[in-house]
């Protein structure tokens, strides 16, 4: 019975070392280059579009998938949901928290990168963007505007940004500098939710800055739990052992 965990996040890596001695496959979509280390056996790149993913789940004879991935990987999330359906095996989504809203906050949501487009000029002329390199050219061609854009690795970019270079997670006091040294009038952020990337919404509310927090994309249809406890208790139904979980402190 093997379990495929569709990861790249925290949480994948936590499930992977709370099923430690399972049959399990972490898969990660391999664009940072960064390999966690977890137990289990380890695959990296796309499956080839959901052809692809029902071919790799037939030969090797996955039963049940958990799918960790980001918040905002839709597309992967929707594949696995139309394979799982066509192979007739589980599939279950792990899907962090929100952040939740507290005093001071100053938040402006939008519907999509698009709607956050429009909005962001009546915020601030000087942003910092948290939303990843794929996301960027939605806004580096708004006129009058700079900013400061958070990568994990160096990369050209256009002259309106300055780059720094970053891994999660990150603490208030280096957000706040990051913020004040910049001058940055207003930020940008997926609603990701988790620990590792919240300081950022810490230090704008400690600044007083406005934040625009992009919603969500909904996961697809079925079950979803949102805590890694739930994940192994799920797994330990559909991997058929009937021995004892153990869940190691989060990371
Ligand atoms: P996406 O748009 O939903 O996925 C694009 C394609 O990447 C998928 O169709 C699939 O290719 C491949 N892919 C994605 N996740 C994969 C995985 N775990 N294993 C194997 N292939 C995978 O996803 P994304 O936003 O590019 O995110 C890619 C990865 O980075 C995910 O694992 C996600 O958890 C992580 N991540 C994303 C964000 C974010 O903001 N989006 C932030 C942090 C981490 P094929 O169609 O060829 O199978």
């Amino acid at each position: 019975m093997s379990l495929l965990i569709l990861g790249g996040t925290g949480e994948g890596n936590e499930l992977a070392r709370a099923l430690a001695g399972r049959d399990v496959v972490n898969s990660l979509a391999g664009r940072t280059g960064h390999l966690p280390q977890v137990p289990g056996r380890m695959r990296m790149g796309g499956f080839g579009g959901v052809a692809g993913l029902v071919d790799y789940l037939r030969t090797e004879d996955i039963s049940a998938i958990i799918d960790a991935t980001h918040p905002f990987a839709a597309r992967m999330a929707a594949h696995a949901a139309e394979a799982c359906a066509i192979v007739g095996i589980p599939r279950l989504k792990l899907l962090r928290p929100e952040w939740a809203r507290t005093p001071g906050d100053r938040w402006t949501e939008a519907d999509n990168m698009a709607q956050a487009v429009d909005i962001l000029p009546n915020l601030g002329r000087r942003a910092f963007l948290t939303i990843g390199i794929q996301e960027l050219a939605h806004f580096v061609s708004l006129p009058d505007m700079s900013f400061l854009v958070r990568l994990l690795s160096p990369a050209p970019l256009p002259a309106s940004c300055h780059a720094i270079i970053g891994r999660p997670p990150f603490c208030e006091a280096d957000e706040v500098a990051a913020m004040r040294g910049h001058g940055i009038e207003a930020l940008v952020t997926k609603h990701s939710g988790g620990n590792s990337t919240y300081a950022k919404i810490a230090a704008a509310r400690a600044l007083g800055l406005p934040v625009l927090m992009i919603r969500r994309p909904p996961p697809p249809p079925g079950p979803v739990v949102t805590s890694v406890a739930e994940a192994v208790a799920w797994a330990a139904t559909h991997l058929g052992d009937p021995s004892p979980f153990v869940l190691p402190p989060p990371s």
